[in-house]
């Protein structure tokens, strides 16, 4: 039984990546924590209204996203330009601290 799983293995190659040190990238259709274009945001908060679990809060200095709560529904995108899901999927932190990213208006 192994030996035909092993043959077949060693004719079709590998089919997976070794991660995590061979990382990849997340296919084109993929949602990942939102990234916000300060450049092009106005600050008026139709981001945090649409957001159904309170993870984007306006500040003085930028936008921030809460990586912690999250659920990568895209609604935050389909109401502001500025917004785009990104690619980004690996988002373990050590702290809660962590997890809050703050895109800064320059
Ligand atoms: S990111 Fe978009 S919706 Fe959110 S405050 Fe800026 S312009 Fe408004
Ligand atoms: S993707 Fe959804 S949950 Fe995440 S910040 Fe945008 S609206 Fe909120």
């Amino acid at each position: 039984m192994f030996k035909i799983l092993r043959l077949g293995v060693l004719k079709r190659g590998v089919q997976t990546r070794d991660y995590p040190r061979e990382r990849g990238r997340a296919f084109d259709a993929f949602l990942g924590l939102p990234v916000v274009d300060v450049e092009a945001c106005d600050r008026c908060s139709r981001c945090v209204s649409a957001c159904p679990v309170q993870a984007i809060t306006v500040l003085p200095e930028g936008i921030e996203v809460s990586a912690e709560r999250c659920i990568f529904c895209a609604a935050c995108a389909e109401a502001c330009k500025a917004i785009t899901m990104g690619p980004e999927f690996e988002l373990a932190a050590r702290s809660r601290e962590d997890l809050r990213v703050v895109y800064r208006h320059g």
